[in-house]
């Protein structure tokens, strides 16, 4: 590893005083950004409107680094994984997901995650760490450099890898070059952080200058039964999540997404679509349905069509701005909670779940 800082690492502000430092100006930093972002090129030397020497001397004192793009599976219905490797040779998955008009990256936040939901198999690997702001922003300059999108406009979705606000300041440091005009100068509604309500965190947020779209996996109506399937509910309680969400401050029209996984039997009945709609009543909110993507080693059932359907109708009956999540990449294990990497997992038991998926 080396001693020079990284400047995929910093937000604009932070590379410009880092640039001032050094007695670098500060308008620098904004040549730098533009390249590094708009046009992906993490290469000193050829940032060609920098005069040689300064190239030479930004070489000598910074570094940029840039994940390694391992590998890359192509879902029969156009969704795109890539396995990435960072420095430390830990690996994370992010996922392409194109359409038209929009182009979606869903990008992680951590290695593994802490959260450990029932029914998800990137809790199966535990936490290993957060990913710097860098690993972070790194993913996108890999996706758009690989599909060749430097430069125009698309959706980032954190929903990869990891609970984003259980790693708050480097995501927020991402979310500012995300949406940097210098940077990828993306408008901050084309980011979406989902959190699976880590409260402290939701009212932090409601407190930043450049605020992400958000959404709540929210998976449950009641405590016993949110506590069951995703266990930080024992610290945050459901009516708190909702209460974070009932004051978070909202754009005129912006509505706050509910993902709500649909497991067989045990959250799909009548009851709960009805209350879920008592739950949401005085909240700006549209429910997002993830009908569970099945996997060895996930103790729960897909629910029917017939079962989906009967609980869309119940919310849409009763004026809930309801839709189904497609399911993209499910071919190629990339589609929502599927995510893990092999070799980083923690106990044998979950080891053999995950390998039992291949
Ligand atoms: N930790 C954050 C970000 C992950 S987003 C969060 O929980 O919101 C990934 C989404 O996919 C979450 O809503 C998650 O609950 C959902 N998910 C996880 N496993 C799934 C599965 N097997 N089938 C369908 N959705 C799943």
């Amino acid at each position: 590893m080396t001693g020079r800082p990284d400047l995929a690492d910093v937000d604009r502000g932070q590379l410009e005083r880092l640039f001032e430092e050094t007695g670098l100006a500060a308008f620098r930093a904004r040549q730098v950004f533009r390249w590094l972002y708009l046009h992906g090129e993490s290469d000193f030397s050829r940032m060609s409107d920098l005069g040689r020497q300064l190239r030479v001397s930004l070489a000598e004192l910074f570094h940029i680094s840039t994940p390694r793009l391992v590998r890359e599976d192509l879902s029969v219905d156009g969704t795109r994984k890539f396995l990435v490797e960072l420095a430390d040779g830990k690996r994370i998955e992010s996922v392409y997901i194109p359409d038209t008009p929009k182009q979606t990256f869903c990008i992680s936040s951590q290695v593994g995650c802490a959260m450990d939901c029932d029914f998800c198999l990137t809790g199966k690997m535990g936490f290993v760490r957060n990913l710097t702001p860098a690993e972070i922003t790194g993913q996108v300059r890999v996706l758009a450099t690989a599909s060749g999108l430097h430069g125009q406009p698309f959706n980032i979705v954190l929903m990869g890898m990891g609970e984003p606000l259980h790693n708050y300041d480097h995501v927020m440091t991402a979310v500012r070059i995300l949406t940097d005009e210098y940077g990828f100068n993306l408008p901050a509604r084309r980011i979406t952080l989902s959190t699976v309500g880590v409260v402290p965190a939701m009212h932090r947020l409601a407190t930043e200058p450049i605020m992400p779209s958000l959404a709540v996996s929210l998976h449950a109506t009641t405590n016993p039964q949110r506590d069951r399937i995703v266990p930080i509910n024992r610290k945050y309680r459901l009516e708190d999540v909702i209460d974070a969400c009932r004051r978070f401050p909202l754009k005129r029209r912006s509505r706050i997404t509910f993902e709500y996984v649909l497991l067989d039997g045990v959250n799909d009945t009548p009851d709960d679509a009805r209350r879920l709609v008592g739950l949401l009543a005085d909240v700006k909110a549209k429910v997002n349905l993830l009908p569970l993507n099945a996997a060895v080693g996930i103790p729960y059932e897909r629910p029917s069509d017939e079962r989906v359907n009967r609980f869309v109708q119940i919310l849409a009956d009763r004026g809930v701005n309801v839709s189904v999540r497609k399911s993209r990449g499910r071919d190629i294990r990339a589609a929502c909670g599927q995510l893990i990497v092999e070799g980083q997992r923690k106990a044998a038991g979950q080891r053999l779940a995950a390998l039992m998926t291949e």
